[in-house]
């Protein structure tokens, strides 16, 4: 039975209901893994995915995947440093399995985007991160409402005294970086994240 406590005093405490989490199961959902999380580890700044993927719900860490690899290197972090600089969170946290059109991933539903939100809200109060990093159209709607990534890719943002740097997502899956503008788009983003990264 999924625990959810209307205050936690600690990142430790709230993983350890977050690490077993059923809601989205309990109001009916079909997921293929358990949460996917990080340790917190001091971090001050949050990247905040889309969904987990199939790698990811098998290993239960986040970005663990191509394009964990890409994200990395769009932002010039080797694997260690990379988890040590970001707290990973993601829009939900359990894979959702394959789409019905057999085309990528099942995107998670509003209603599962919405029980999930509890736990980026209580992560945000407690980690209060320096720098925010949404990465890919859903996760860049839920933080800032846009998805448009043509009009946030790029530019940063500041939401409750964070900096946001929106990333579009790596996974190839989107066309959207096909284009050599967008490319170069995102080339600025990185150096974004990277710059405000220099400043924490
Ligand atoms: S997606 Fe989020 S809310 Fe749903 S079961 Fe997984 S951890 Fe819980």
């Amino acid at each position: 039975m999924t625990r959810r406590r209307s205050f936690y005093r600690s990142l430790a405490s709230l993983q350890r209901d977050l690490r077993v989490c059923r809601a989205c199961i309990e109001a009916g959902y079909h997921l293929e893994s358990l949460p996917v999380h990080n340790e917190h580890m001091g971090q001050r700044a949050y990247m905040y995915g889309q969904a987990p993927g199939v790698v990811e719900g098998e290993e239960r860490r986040p970005w663990r995947g191509r394009a964990g690899k890409t994200l990395r290197r769009w932002l010039e972090l080797e694997e260690d440093e990379f988890y040590k600089t970001f707290y990973c969170a993601s829009v939900t946290r359990c894979y959702p399995g394959r789409a019905s059109s057999g085309r990528g991933d099942r995107t998670p539903a509003p209603r599962e985007q919405e029980l999930c939100s509890f736990w980026t809200d209580r992560e945000l109060e407690l980690l209060r991160p320096q720098l925010i990093v949404p990465v890919g159209g859903l996760a860049i709607r839920r933080l800032l409402g846009s998805s448009s990534l043509a009009e946030c890719i790029g530019r940063r943002y500041e939401l409750d005294g964070a900096a946001v740097v929106p990333l579009p997502h790596p996974s190839g899956a989107s066309s959207w970086l096909n284009s050599p503008a967008n490319r170069e788009l995102t080339a600025q983003a990185a150096a974004l994240v990277r710059e405000e990264l220099g400043r924490l």
